[in-house]
């Protein structure tokens, strides 16, 4: 929206946009402080196996903790920090936290060998060149096996596909870094990209499993999907599972993984190992009543 503002700059603000900019202007220096500070924190949700109900990995989910008590949302100051620069810092800030935690576990034997830490990775973040020095830095210097280590990217990443996106792509592929793709079927990508990118696996949006019930006609896009990412090689996780009748649909279509409130919020690291012993005691009732 801000796209003419150089041509217009005559024209006044409605009072709403005023109050609109002003807000912008009061976030981006609060995420500014933010930064400097340990404001920023990452929560971690699980994410599971549909028919075991075992743990396959964590994605790492970026929560601002402001002076005042309140917890921003991503969805909220990511566009601020994307639009302002400020990305940069927060995603060397993020990637750093996730790979030291992700070490961490290990060690502790909270993390096995099969399972990972996914990070995301908005689109304006591989602009950077230096980025991927910088994973590969912080992997050496904290232990972590690459294969621990999993990047999420969204299908707009795609759209404007220069040859940025395909060398982060190879660059990352390269040091033995998986990539997800991630809120699958929101955007606006051609199937065509499937081949080009190689995803390890395709995240089906929240949207697609709350329209889920007991119609068939609701199903049919996710097991579409499902079919697809088989095809392809790619491992397909539903995202946003809620409720059991979500869930016994999603193993009936058979997909593989998913992620969602049935399981777990995302929680604190340090609330990390408590949620798994709490989990794994619900699956097992679960899959016994069933
Ligand atoms: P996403 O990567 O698609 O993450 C999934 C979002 O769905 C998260 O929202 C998560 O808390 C929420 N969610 C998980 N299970 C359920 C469920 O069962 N029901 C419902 N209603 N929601 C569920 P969150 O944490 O607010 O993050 C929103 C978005 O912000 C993320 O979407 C991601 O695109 C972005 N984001 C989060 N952390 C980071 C980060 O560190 N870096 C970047 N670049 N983007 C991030
Ligand atoms: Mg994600
Ligand atoms: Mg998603
Ligand atoms: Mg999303």
């Amino acid at each position: 929206h801000a796209k003419n503002s150089g041509r217009s700059a005559h024209v006044a603000f409605a009072p709403h946009m005023r109050e609109d900019a002003a807000k912008r202007v009061q976030l981006e220096l609060d995420l500014r402080r933010a930064l400097e500070r340990d404001e920023i924190v990452l929560y971690y949700q699980p994410k599971v196996a549909l028919r075991s109900g075992q743990v396959i990995g964590f994605e790492a989910l970026v929560r601002w903790k402001h002076p005042d008590g309140e917890m921003i949302s991503p969805a909220e100051f990511i566009p601020v920090a994307e639009e302002t620069g400020l990305i940069r810092d927060l995603g060397m800030l993020t990637l750093r936290q996730a790979i030291r935690q992700a070490e961490q576990w290990r060690r502790d034997g909270i993390l096995t060998d099969e399972m990972n830490v996914a990070v995301n990775i908005s689109g304006r973040q591989i602009g950077d060149k230096g980025l991927v020095g910088f994973i590969r830095d912080q992997l050496q210097e904290s232990g972590l096996p690459p294969h621990s280590l999993r990047l999420e990217v969204t299908e707009s990443l795609l759209i404007n596909s220069d040859t940025t996106t395909g060398e982060f792509f190879r660059e990352i592929k390269a040091l033995g870094i998986g990539i997800d793709m991630d809120d699958f079927g929101t955007g606006y990508s051609s199937l065509s990209y499937l081949h080009r990118f190689p995803f390890d696996a395709l995240k089906v949006d929240r949207s697609f499993v709350q329209r889920i019930d007991q119609t068939e006609e609701s199903l049919s896009l996710p097991r579409s999907i499902v079919a697809l990412g088989k095809a392809l090689g790619m491992r397909v996780l539903a995202e946003g599972i809620e409720n059991m009748e979500q869930l016994t649909q999603l193993i009936r279509i058979e997909c593989g993984y998913g992620q969602g409130y049935l399981f777990s919020k995302p929680v604190p690291a340090e609330e990390v190992p408590e949620m798994m012993r709490h989990l794994d005691s619900k699956m097992r009732t679960e899959l016994m009543a069933s």
